[in-house]
């Protein structure tokens, strides 16, 4: 067993006096490019990170007249409790964590799902609200564990759609469907490439073994005014308003320098960042596929710069982290990552370089903010999975 897998053994026996049987472990993710265009229709391309949230449980006898669950969360040191009957409404001071487990419970009813009384711990190294989406691999995760439970068919897209939906519903957060999809569908050593229009997906090889994927924290969070995000979408459904079109998928770069005098000059950068975005995104998963890095350490370059100047979503910190970054050796190419005013960039980097490029990172973050960033790197990892017993409690009983 794994250092997490034991914790959360050890966790779920001493919570609830017996081993678990059962356990799934969803990623959370870091996206390499296509940012602020998911909820344009538009294409990203996120990998898994190998952090994961792991949720462990065992079926127990039904007492009373409906199944219940309880469910631990090794981060809070909390325990739950959630009937498991449809239509079950939340008491209002259920905590906020428990949200997404229950809309994900909430989901399987609605469809149908059966789900007896169960005991589960759940245990992430998935740094919570860092922007890598423990919230999705929360959701994956519980998913994941359900659909074995009630032993309830559902396809993975479905599965993703689900917890998008328990997102959106249970715990408020209007998010697209990026974070749930890569949780659930990536695969070791692959991108994926997801159309946020049809949600097709394309499997994008890394072949370069000899590089590293390093996030970085800026640990800042310039919430200036939480209508960040949802200001930026209007703008782009309001650009696309005037330009007739459905989402800015659909609108051309020509149509959007055409368009500058009527949408406005905001309207107008707004828009030309998702419509290049949603082209650099499509335009990387080729240079990748074959072999072209030096294309996409361009490519992250340029969506960053879009991202800071015509978007207006970067800061500081994150643009020192970049900079920082991209005059390192070694390094292919980095940005931000995520929603932006804070949080994360992504950097690539030959693996022999890592250490030195984090150091260096660090020391001049440290220098020029008095701030510590946070780093890890990572592979490509894989998407979220059930482990049994024999993978599971047994190595300990
Ligand atoms: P992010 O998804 O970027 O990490 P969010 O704010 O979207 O940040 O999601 C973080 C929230 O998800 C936490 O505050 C908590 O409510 C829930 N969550 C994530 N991981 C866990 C966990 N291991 N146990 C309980 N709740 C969790
Ligand atoms: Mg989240």
């Amino acid at each position: 067993m794994t250092n997490q897998q034991q914790r959360v053994d050890a966790a779920f026996r001493e919570r609830f006096g017996r081993p678990p049987v059962l356990a799934a472990a969803a990623p959370g993710r870091v996206n390499l490019i296509g940012e602020h265009v998911d909820y344009c229709g538009g294409f990203v391309l996120p990998m898994a990170i190998e952090r994961e949230t792991v949720m462990a449980a065992a079926p127990r006898p039904m007492a009373g007249n409906a199944p219940v669950a309880r469910v631990h969360s090794t981060a809070f040191q909390e325990t739950v409790e959630m009937r498991l009957v449809p239509g079950g409404s939340l008491p209002s001071d259920t905590p906020g964590w428990s949200r997404y487990v229950a809309g994900v419970i909430a989901g399987f009813l609605d469809r149908g799902a059966t789900i007896p009384s169960f005991d589960a711990v759940i245990d992430s190294t998935v740094p919570l609200g860092g922007g890598l989406s423990s919230s999705a691999s929360l959701e994956v995760a519980t998913a994941t564990l359900l659909a074995a439970l009630a032993d309830h068919a559902i396809s993975p897209l479905d599965l993703a759609v689900l917890c998008q939906r328990a997102e959106h519903d249970f715990a408020g957060i209007p998010c697209g469907v990026m974070d749930q999809c890569a949780s659930v569908l990536a695969r070791h050593d692959h991108l994926l490439l997801l159309d946020c229009r049809s949600l097709d997906v394309v499997q994008v090889p890394f072949h370069r073994h000899d590089l590293l994927v390093l996030v970085t924290n800026s640990n800042v969070r310039h919430s200036l005014d939480d209508g960040g995000y949802a200001a930026r979408r209007a703008d782009c459904e309001r650009a696309a308003a005037i330009l007739g079109v459905a989402s800015l998928r659909e609108a051309t770069l020509v149509q959007v320098e055409a368009s500058r005098g009527e949408v406005g000059d905001k309207g107008f950068r707004r828009a030309r960042h998702v419509v290049t975005e949603i082209a650099r995104t499509q335009a990387a998963a080729t240079a990748i596929t074959h072999g072209r890095w030096d294309e996409m350490g361009e490519l992250m370059a340029e969506s960053h710069r879009s991202l800071r100047e015509d978007f207006e979503v970067s800061c500081p910190e994150l643009d020192l982290l970049v900079e920082l970054a991209a005059s390192e050796r070694g390094v292919i190419g980095a940005r931000m990552t995520g929603g932006g005013f804070g949080g994360c960039t992504v950097t690539l980097v030959e693996a022999a370089r890592a250490e030195a490029v984090i150091a260096a990172v660090t020391q001049g973050y440290r220098r020029e903010t008095g701030r510590d960033c946070t780093t890890f790197t990572t592979r490509p990892a894989a998407g979220a999975r059930l482990m049994k017993e024999t993978a599971f409690s047994t190595a300990s009983e």
